[in-house]
């Protein structure tokens, strides 16, 4: 294995739209958008978790997760894009906006976007150990806060659930490669 390789996602399958709603094709076109940020995590050997906020039917924010990159608990791909979207809005308040995310927002996500009062967030995968709209806490929709927030669940989870999946066998692949090289060489200097 070259170790300099890039970690390469594998392309989308084809989508079919047939016989759904419009408001169903536009949250697909949306959500493919967060897929294509969270490949440039997964380029960057990044766990792929991409992000868009759509107002008025137009992408005004972007991000993907660039923790490891940038050094910081603080870039997830939902807060980068919440930064974006209100330097666009030129407000913190980001109502009348969607959020899209290809992974159940952590705790701290679920946190801003209840904090920006954004309306709804539509999602793909579930995040069984970390996620904050439902699966650990349900801080989206927590009736103790003064914002709820609408969640829509489960748009293209097949296919983000299948590249996170794909991202960490690659990742372990990567691990062990480098592991056998370094262990290879300390022999070599031996
Ligand atoms: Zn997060």
């Amino acid at each position: 294995m070259n170790l300099n390789m890039q970690m390469k996602p594998k392309a989308l399958g084809r989508i079919s739209t047939k016989g759904l709603t419009q408001e169903e094709i536009q949250d697909i076109k949306f959500m493919k958008a967060a897929i294509t940020q969270a490949r440039k995590a997964y380029v960057l050997g990044e766990v792929p978790i991409g992000c868009v906020i759509v107002y008025e039917g137009k992408i005004i924010g972007r991000g993907y997760n660039r923790r490891n990159t940038d050094k910081t608990t603080l870039a997830h791909a939902e807060i980068t894009a919440i930064k974006r979207a209100g330097k666009v809005i030129g407000d913190w308040r980001l109502e009348g906006c969607k959020l899209y995310v290809t992974l159940e927002p952590c705790q701290m996500c679920a946190g801003a976007i209840v904090q920006a009062r954004i309306p709804e967030v539509i999602m793909a995968a579930e995040n069984p150990k970390a996620g904050c709209a439902g699966s650990v806490l349900d801080i989206l929709n927590n009736p103790g806060f003064n914002h709820q927030v609408q969640v829509k669940r489960g748009v293209l989870k097949d296919e983000c659930a299948k590249m996170l999946k794909e991202f960490f066998v690659e990742l372990r692949a990567r691990n062990k490669a480098e592991k056998e090289l370094k262990s290879s060489q300390g022999l070599d200097e031996n």
